[in-house]
Order: structure tokens, then C-alpha cells, then sequence
């Protein structure tokens, strides 16, 4: 197998066609048409050499995603189910910006991006960890997501009636500028393919994206934590917490018994200390297990231990699990607890639930689809 192009920094790309004896702009002319203008084949590369695109041909391959289903309108929550080169399936999840919680304006978008096929952690709640870890994306593969989104709306963009739209510049088709590390998997598990890709989409030749609009989510790796904290980026951390005490914890998430609260609360602290910034605590409201008003004292206790906000998530339910979403009193009451606390806290009034949205089971329905095997 080759290694994919956009598995490589410019740097290395310099280096690379130093070696070649290719002049220098010829690396800015070709990260313009992998990034810029997305484009899928070598051979469009048309102000490049016949003989450049030949080494690269034959040093690289251009690996795009394919579209294997999409669900959701537009205008709303949309989510995109991709087949890798090797079969395996991930998603991707495209989310309007809600203006109540970010306080942006409508036209921006966040797109939810997959670390790895499937996940090892287990958390008992989530479809991505149903049918066990796959693999890790590698760096294209994490990058190609947003490429592959774009590429997806300026198709769209070019569909609209000619009086509406002229043929979109490649910037105008830019449609993510918000990423969330949400999707299947746990990021903090494929560290460096991660932190590389994030180099890329963060690179102002690569996806361009700030590093203060990237947010990435963990089960609470607290080494992998600390490893972050000492990165030199900006990136946003949150963390899915769950449970406030290590009793609940203990009970959802198995991740909790090798890492524990203490130990996790501890690398958050070091984390915020050396970065400066608010960390969020995602907390999933599961019926019975993690939502009664006795929870928001110990939670209220680690969000100013951590100068962290608190995203209450009512749990999406998951076809064949157990779990349930309290009712809108319940989350409404756990809010105004915690906000009676002093604690700074947002209750997400959920989009996408009706397709699928919640990390992994577009991916977890197809496979079984796919398989004969009945539904869950
Ligand atoms: N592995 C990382 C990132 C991917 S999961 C992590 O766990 O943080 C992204 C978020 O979706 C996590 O907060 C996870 O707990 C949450 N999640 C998983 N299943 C869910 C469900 N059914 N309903 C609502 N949130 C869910
Ligand atoms: Fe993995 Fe995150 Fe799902 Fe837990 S919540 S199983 S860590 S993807």
C-alpha cells in the first residue's frame, strides 16, 4: 500500500520534492488542489508536470471517500456514511449551528468527525463500541472527512437553478467551520494519527480550520490528557464524564476503572492550568442511572473544580440497549439545578435523533443490513 498524500505535512511534502529535484511552488500549487480544490484524481492537476504527477502516481495514492448512504435534509442535521478503501464503514455528522448554544449565526456549520472504525472502550451506552474496535483511521482518513463534506455541498451548491447560484469559487463551497472529535471511536486512542490530522485540517494551506473551533472529545484518557496539554495548540477539550461520582461512572463507563475521577479530574486540571482554557463536561441524562437531583452536587463540585461548563445531553436511545431519555421536566430541573449551583450549563434541545445521529448507529444499522443479520 502507498501512503496516501494527505497523510503528509508540508513539511514533508517539501522534503519530498526536494528529493525529486521539483522546485518548491510546485508543493503550494499542489496543496491548492488537494485542499482547495479537492480534487480526486492526479489527473486534473493540470498545471502540474506530466512528469510530477507521474511520481506522485507512483509514490502516493489519492484516496477519497466514497458515499455510501446519507440520511437527514437539507438545512438540517445530515449524516454521512462513508466506505473506507478496505470495506469498513464510518460517519461523519453535519450539524447546523444551533445560534441558542454557540451564539453564531445560522450558516455556520459543525461537522462531527470519526477517529476510528469502531471503538474498544465500551462505554455501555453507545453504538460505536457495540461490535468492538475495527481499527484506527489513519491521517487522510480522518482528513478526507471534511474534504469529502465540501466536496459533497459544492456538488449540491452546483445543482441549484442558475439564477439562484453562479458556479460556487472553491471558497464559497467551504461549509465546516466548527469540528467537533465526536464521531466513532476514541480520539485520544489513535493519538498521533489524530494530532496529525489535526496539524492538517487546522494548517492554513490544509482545511484551514482555527484551532479554537476544533473540540476534542474524550472517554477520559487522563495520560493522553496530559500528553494534549503539553502540544503547542489551542485546541478545545471536553470531556464525557457522565457521571460525577465513580460509582456511576463505574457502572456506564469501563474506562472509569482504569482511569478514575481522581485521576482523570487531576490531568483536566493540568490541562485547563496550561492551556488557559474552559474545558466542557458532556454529561448524557440516562434515565435512572445518572439523573437524579442528588447528581448535581458532586457535578457542580468538579465544574468549578475545572472552571468547566457543563453540556447536558438528553441520550439519544440506541436500538437493542436498555437505556432511556429522562423526561423534559427531568432534564429542565436537572439544568436549573446545576444553574442554581453557579455552574455554567447548556441542555442540548436535540437535533438529528431521528436519524440516527448519535455516534456509530448509522454505521451499526448498515453493517447489520449489509450482514442479513437481524436488526438489534
Ligand atoms: N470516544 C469519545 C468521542 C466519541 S463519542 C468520547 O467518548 O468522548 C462522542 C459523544 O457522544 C460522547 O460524549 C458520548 O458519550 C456520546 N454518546 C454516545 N452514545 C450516545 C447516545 N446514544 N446518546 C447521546 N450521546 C451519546
Ligand atoms: Fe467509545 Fe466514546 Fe462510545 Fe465510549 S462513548 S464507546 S469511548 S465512542
Amino acid at each position: 500500500m502507498l501512503p496516501d498524500v494527505k497523510s503528509l505535512t508540508r513539511e514533508e511534502l517539501d522534503a519530498q520534492f526536494k528529493a525529486w529535484g521539483e522546485p518548491g511552488f510546485r508543493v503550494p500549487q499542489l496543496l491548492d488542489w488537494l485542499y482547495a480544490r479537492r480534487a480526486k484524481s492526479w489527473d486534473g492537476m493540470s498545471n502540474l508536470s506530466k512528469v510530477l504527477r507521474e511520481k506522485l502516481r507512483t509514490g502516493f495514492s489519492l484516496q477519497t471517500l466514497e458515499l455510501a448512504r446519507k440520511q437527514g435534509a437539507q438545512d438540517t442535521t445530515q449524516k454521512f456514511l462513508w466506505k473506507l478503501a478496505d470495506g469498513q464503514f464510518i460517519e461523519s455528522v453535519l450539524i447546523p449551528a444551533n445560534p441558542a448554544l454557540y451564539g453564531e449565526a445560522s450558516d455556520r456549520h459543525t461537522l462531527c468527525i470519526s477517529t476510528q472504525v469502531g471503538c474498544a472502550y465500551g462505554c455501555k451506552f453507545c453504538a460505536s463500541g457495540l461490535d468492538g474496535w475495527k481499527r484506527n483511521l489513519e491521517v487522510n482518513e480522518i482528513v478526507e472527512q471534511i474534504l469529502a463534506v465540501e466536496r459533497w455541498h459544492a456538488g449540491e451548491l452546483s445543482r441549484l437553478p442558475a439564477e439562484t447560484a453562479a458556479a460556487p469559487a472553491a471558497a464559497d463551497s467551504r461549509i465546516v467551520n466548527n469540528l467537533v472529535v465526536m464521531g466513532m471511536g476514541e480520539p485520544l486512542a489513535n493519538y498521533d494519527n489524530l494530532i496529525k490530522a489535526l496539524k492538517i485540517i487546522n494548517a492554513p494551506w490544509g482545511a484551514g480550520i482555527g484551532a479554537r473551533k476544533i473540540t476534542i472529545s474524550t472517554s477520559g484518557l487522563a495520560p493522553q490528557i496530559r500528553r494534549l496539554a503539553n502540544e503547542p495548540f489551542q485546541f478545545r477539550l471536553a470531556i464525557s464524564l457522565h457521571g460525577a461520582t465513580d460509582e456511576v461512572r463505574n457502572r456506564i463507563m469501563p474506562v472509569n476503572k482504569k482511569y478514575p475521577l481522581s485521576e482523570l479530574i487531576a490531568a483536566c486540571d493540568d490541562y485547563q492550568k496550561l492551556k488557559g482554557r474552559m474545558i466542557t463536561l458532556e454529561y448524557i441524562l440516562i434515565a435512572g442511572i445518572n439523573d437524579t437531583l442528588a447528581q448535581t452536587r458532586p457535578l457542580a463540585a468538579l465544574a468549578r473544580q475545572l472552571y468547566a461548563k457543563v453540556n447536558l445531553i438528553p441520550y439519544n436511545p440506541v436500538e437493542g440497549l436498555p437505556w432511556h431519555r429522562p423526561s423534559e421536566e427531568v432534564c429542565e430541573g436537572f439544568l436549573a439545578a446545576l444553574e442554581k449551583l453557579n455552574v455554567i450549563a447548556t441542555l442540548r434541545r436535540e437535533k438529528g435523533t431521528d436519524i440516527d445521529a448519535a455516534c456509530g448507529q448509522l454505521r451499526l444499522k448498515t453493517e447489520r443490513e449489509l450482514s442479513g443479520s437481524p436488526q438489534l
